[in-house]
């Protein structure tokens, strides 16, 4: 799969939590990113499955939507990672959202939209929270992934200390069997 990260992010605007953990800092400006057209991006996509992250990859609306109808006529599917923050109208093939802390906020337009509801366990995210969320998006695949402790690359452990978010994570999908654990792999395997 091909990852596209957009540039530009919304979280700090809105008071999310994720700020405090995020791993991408780098995403957060516009101009943090190198300005590419939506034909020469869709022209690199060599892969059958593209993903559009960020950042927040809906602030750049517009040519979200021009890129998706190039790769949708050249037959590459689209998949979306969004905070949910922001609606669309555009036909993904695939939508991820993952709503921040402290309150979860996911915007009028992805309930019933969204095929996985990713859920970053910190110290906000406990189990009737992650339950609202689930019961909120029934059609949704369940994916709790503990937050990243470290800086990355391999050397880099998550859960240190008890109750750990990886120890937390694994509880609550011990106790829901329909939910999944999800890992950063790329950050195991120290792959940027
Ligand atoms: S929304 Fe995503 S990119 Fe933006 S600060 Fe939060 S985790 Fe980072």
């Amino acid at each position: 799969m091909t990852f596209v990260r957009l540039a530009g992010c919304n979280a700090r605007e809105l008071g999310l939590g994720c700020v405090a953990w995020c791993d991408t800092p780098g995403s957060w400006n516009l101009d943090d990113g190198r300005e590419m057209g939506v034909a020469l991006v869709a022209a690199r996509a060599c892969l059958p499955r593209l993903c559009l992250t960020g950042g927040e990859p809906l602030l750049q609306a517009q040519g979200v939507a021009e890129l998706v109808d190039l790769l949708h006529e050249s037959g590459v599917r689209v998949h979306l990672e969004t905070n949910g923050t922001v609606d669309s109208l555009c036909d993904f093939d695939w939508v991820t959202v993952s709503p921040k802390p402290p309150d979860y906020p996911i915007a009028a337009g992805w309930p019933g939209r969204i095929d996985e509801l990713k859920l970053i366990v910190d110290d906000s995210l406990d189990a009737a929270t992650a339950e609202r969320l689930a019961a909120a998006h029934p059609g949704a695949i369940i994916c709790l992934q503990p937050r990243f402790e470290g800086l990355g690359g391999p050397g880099a452990q998550v859960g240190r200390t008890a109750p750990s978010a990886a120890d937390r994570a694994v509880d609550m999908v011990m106790s829901h069997p329909d939910w999944r654990l999800s890992l950063q792999m790329h950050r195991y395997l120290g792959i940027r």
